[in-house]
């Protein structure tokens, strides 16, 4: 059976993500386009919490004498809560302790060394869009922040509930690996580095910048993945995948119960 053909002409990392977990998910959200009437708060927290810094980074970014401070960021990240879907929020948290460990969060980030980035910055949110490989569609990715100076920074910002290690950068390396590749062109023959900088939700939340190196064997990895996946869609393999953490956040319950293989 060939896939009905996606409207999106474009694979996104968190799509390709999204098939690994649960290939049918996949085809209700991207195929199917069934809108998603719930989000998990840890995801909206991220959201605005990444909406807060996009905000500073701008204004760093302008040279603009006064910069936000901490009220201001939280007028951003409050703004960034506004949704229409239901939020579902985990056993112990609630909107008043996630704003609370907000405002620490974003405290502590605007007294560390990251608000202050020494390099040029050349993008914030930056979309990029490109073929990876021939025969599937273009990525299209987003980088929160590119860097320049000796050598270009690709720096992705992180929510975590746990500190990060260089293991933890190395696993979730893939996704810089295919922008880096993306973005290698408008930089040729400079050095791309892959960065993660990491807020953590502690009580006294941490800071971390933490590099991953470039890894050429698993740049290939990735776009092998990245391969067998679209041609997995390409022949229309969807089935369910349950597991506790991917169906307790999965929207689609009612049409994964009802779904019969057609
Ligand atoms: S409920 Fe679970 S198995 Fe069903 S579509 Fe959602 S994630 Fe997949």
């Amino acid at each position: 059976m060939i896939a009905k053909a996606s409207v999106r002409d474009y694979l996104s990392f968190s799509a390709i993500r999204t098939y690994q977990g649960c290939p049918l998910r996949y085809k209700f959200k991207y195929i199917d386009g069934i809108p998603e009437d719930r989000v998990s708060s840890t995801l909206i927290f991220g959201c605005a919490i990444h909406a807060a810094l996009e905000h500073y980074f701008h204004q760093f970014m302008a040279g603009e004498p006064q910069l936000p401070n901490v009220p201001e960021l939280m007028d951003v990240y409050q703004q960034n809560w506004s949704t229409e879907k239901t939020i579902l929020f985990g056993s112990k948290e609630s909107r008043a302790s996630m704003d609370q460990l907000a405002e620490k969060m974003l405290r502590n980030f605007l007294a560390s060394d990251l608000s202050t980035p020494t390099e040029r910055i050349v993008g914030i949110e930056e979309d990029i869009r490109g073929e990876l490989l021939p025969g599937i569609p273009d990525i299209l990715g987003r980088i929160d922040l590119l860097l320049e100076s000796t050598d270009v920074v690709i720096r992705d910002l992180k929510t975590s509930r746990t500190s990060w290690d260089e293991d933890q950068a190395s696993e979730s390396a893939e996704q810089l690996l295919l922008y880096a590749e993306l973005v290698k062109e408008m930089f040729p023959g400079r050095t791309i580095r892959l960065q993660f900088a990491v807020i953590t939700k502690h009580v006294d939340p941490r800071i971390q910048l933490v590099e991953t190196p470039w890894d050429q064997h698993r740049l290939q990895r990735t776009k092998q993945i990245v391969k067998s996946v679209w041609q997995s869609i390409q022949g229309g393999n969807f089935y369910p995948n349950p597991s506790p953490i991917g169906c307790s956040s999965c929207c689609y319950r009612p049409q994964c119960m009802a779904w019969n293989g057609t």
